[in-house]
């Protein structure tokens, strides 16, 4: 790869739907295709398994993967880096009870069916009709049949309900201000893209904006908490402010305390970390950065109860 920085092209990446194919197989395939997909062969050379996530594949930047026939057939999920660490750090297990909470288009839920090889439920909440459709879409093209989609409020509903007893893991990916994917990057760090951020009456509508969605995504995290049998919790963001992230852990780790979870050091290899100072135990929680790690901004946090529980991620 080339030496990392600002306008280094991200390396392109697929995830294995280990549902469809194992990951040596998907490998063997791209190294060698059937006759009738010779043409892949070229690209299939370039493909190599991530570092760090054994279900990843990375390619060169800019190979163009859309017509590719794993991907037609739902074998490879075109899917970030990034984006495939929280699943990781959940680390379910086949047969757990686990809730997505804000779960479409389905990129994360279809990863933890994966995980769990299809043994369990993941009950995946989504309050927007639309996007709950590329859910089922999502859900039905991976063969993630543990997948059961709930159009629902995860705000609104009661975890102390006797059909939640059982939940033991919550994946919670909250709306965000996305201010880590190159799409939304242009808008808040472009100067010239900005028409819409002009001087401080626009600065202070981002701010505003911030602290809104960090006020939601704190009330997701305290709602998840209320799982009786809750073990474990990832809450991730693909925001690049601090206030999203190391803020909103900082303003519920208190309850979350209370309740018996403390931070679990997730991906303990991966080098970057919370921003230390603005919350306690920072070094345990995973920051990604667009511009050095060749991947969307990220970030990631693991609550776990130690009693009894199992430890995992990465
Ligand atoms: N985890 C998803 C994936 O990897 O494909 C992306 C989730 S996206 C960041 C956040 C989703 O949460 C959006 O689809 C949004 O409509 C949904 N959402 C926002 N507030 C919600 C709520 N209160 N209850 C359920 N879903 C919600």
């Amino acid at each position: 790869l080339p030496a990392a920085g600002p306008d280094t092209p991200h390396p392109r990446t697929a995830r294995v739907n280990t549902l469809r194919m194992g990951v040596e197989e998907a490998m063997r395939w791209l190294r060698s295709p059937p006759p009738e997909h010779r043409k892949w062969a070229a690209v299939g050379q370039l493909a190599a398994v991530d570092e760090l996530l054994p279900d990843l594949l990375t390619f060169p930047p800019g190979t163009d993967l859309h017509d590719h026939p794993l991907v037609d057939s739902g074998v490879l999920v075109l899917q970030s880096k990034a984006s495939c660490m929280p699943a990781h750090a959940l680390a379910p297990q086949p047969g757990w009870a686990l809730v997505d909470a804000c779960a479409a288009p389905g990129n994360k839920t279809t990863h933890l069916a994966a995980l769990m090889a299809n043994q369990g439920s993941i009950v995946a909440f989504e309050k927007d009709p639309k996007r709950l459709e590329r859910l089922h879409g999502n859900a039905a093209a991976t063969g993630a049949t543990c997948i059961q989609p709930e159009l629902a409020d995860f705000l609104a509903l009661d975890p102390e309900e006797a059909q939640y007893s059982g939940v033991q893991a919550v994946l919670l990916d909250p709306s965000c201000s996305g201010s880590g994917t190159a799409f939304s990057r242009m808008d808040y760090l472009l100067p010239s893209s900005a028409d819409r951020l002009k001087g401080q009456a626009a600065v202070e509508h981002c701010d505003e904006r911030v602290e809104a969605l960090a006020q939601f995504q704190q009330s997701c995290i305290l709602q998840a908490l209320r799982f009786p049998a809750l073990r474990r919790l990832v809450y991730s963001t693909c925001s690049v402010h601090a206030r999203e992230n190391e803020g909103v852990v900082a303003a519920v780790l208190e309850e979350a305390g209370a309740r018996g979870f403390h931070l679990e050091a997730a991906f303990p290899t991966w080098p970057r970390r919370g921003v230390a100072g603005l919350v306690e135990g920072a070094e345990r929680l995973v920051r990604v950065d667009p511009d050095l790690d060749g991947t969307d901004g990220f970030f990631v946090a693991v609550f776990a109860k130690a009693e009894g529980g199992q430890e995992g991620g990465g």
